[in-house]
């Protein structure tokens, strides 16, 4: 596939060939680099792309910015554009994948903050399947997920997916799909790249924004249209390991995972091994929403 005619550098389109980066940068771009990724989503009959919840990524992007201390000169408005402008520069009547960075240039580290952030955007057609379409098997990871006191997971940095890795790359060796990572104190936190939810007579309970875990706006999403559409009660509270096990259903949420129904843990198969009827029911709406074929909630989705 060929690459997107632009990427958008500092408030500028640029061809994709000249947004480089001096090789010197590197050494530091790892640890001091944090982003967004943001599905965009094409209704075919509308011929219209539409962003989703663009403005909660952004503030999630403001915050990562702030809590790793850069100096954030680019307004949040003016990236918010530069997004939609990027989009339309590169034509995208597809399905798509939006990514902004900040990241600090720097050919050593310093440790300094007030470090202006530099600002790139990319954007590339998402090759990701939807919703719905496979169930993965998962096992629990002996490598624990990172804590808030030593390399938040509130915050969406780079150099947090090294723990994502670990637990990806020996689940992988292992013969399953995914991991699910618990915190330090051995309750359920998330997988490498997305939340959980666990669905228990009836009921979805997932672990709490203090469980060690990014702070999803697919899983808020989720939980508002279970409260406000389907009407199921979901709770947020600690998860025990054996509770992965006994579970009717469990899925994970995620802008690149979307709605991933779990087969299996540690080869405990739940259910009967396929999509539960809630996930599929919670897959479907947020589909349907994300790509406008449902028109309520207008206010998640910004039309390109
Ligand atoms: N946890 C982690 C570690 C993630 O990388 C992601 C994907 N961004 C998520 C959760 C899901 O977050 P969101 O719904 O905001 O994409």
């Amino acid at each position: 596939m060929d690459n997107p005619q632009f990427v958008w550098v500092d408030g500028k389109l640029v061809a994709w060939n000249d947004a480089t980066i001096h090789i010197t940068t590197l050494g530091t771009a790892g640890v001091s680099l944090v982003y967004e990724g943001i599905r965009a989503y094409w209704n075919a009959d509308a011929r219209k792309l539409f962003v989703l919840q663009l403005d909660e990524h952004l503030a999630r992007f403001e915050q990562s910015i702030r809590l790793t201390r850069m100096r954030q000169t680019i307004p949040t408005a003016e990236i918010r554009a530069g997004i939609l402008a990027l989009v339309r520069a590169n034509q995208c009547a597809q399905d798509t994948y939006i990514r902004p960075f900040a990241f600090v240039e720097s050919t050593y580290y310093s440790g300094i903050s007030n470090d202006q952030a530099r600002l790139v955007i990319n954007s590339m057609p998402n090759p990701l399947p939807v919703s719905g379409v496979r169930v993965v098997h998962a096992c629990v990871s002996s490598w624990s997920r990172v804590t808030d006191n030593v390399m938040p997971p509130r915050v969406k940095a780079s150099s947090n997916y090294l723990n994502s890795r670990y637990a990806m790359e020996e689940a992988k060796r292992n013969g399953y799909d995914i991991a699910l990572l618990l915190n330090p104190s051995g309750k359920v936190a998330e997988a490498p790249g997305a939340c959980l939810m666990i669905v228990r007579d009836g009921k979805i309970i997932t672990p709490s924004v203090t469980s060690g875990i990014l702070e999803s706006i697919t899983r808020e999403t989720i939980i508002q249209l279970c409260r406000e559409v389907l009407q199921i009660q979901v709770i947020e509270r600690d998860v025990d390991r054996t509770e992965l096990y006994i579970a009717q259903e469990a899925f994970l949420c995620g802008t690149g995972t979307e709605v991933t129904p779990i087969a299996s843990v540690d080869r405990f198969t739940l259910g009967d091994g396929k999509i539960g009827a809630l996930t599929q029911r919670i897959a479907t709406l947020f589909q349907n929403l994300a790509r406008g074929i449902d028109p309520r909630y207008p206010e998640w989705r910004t039309a390109v």
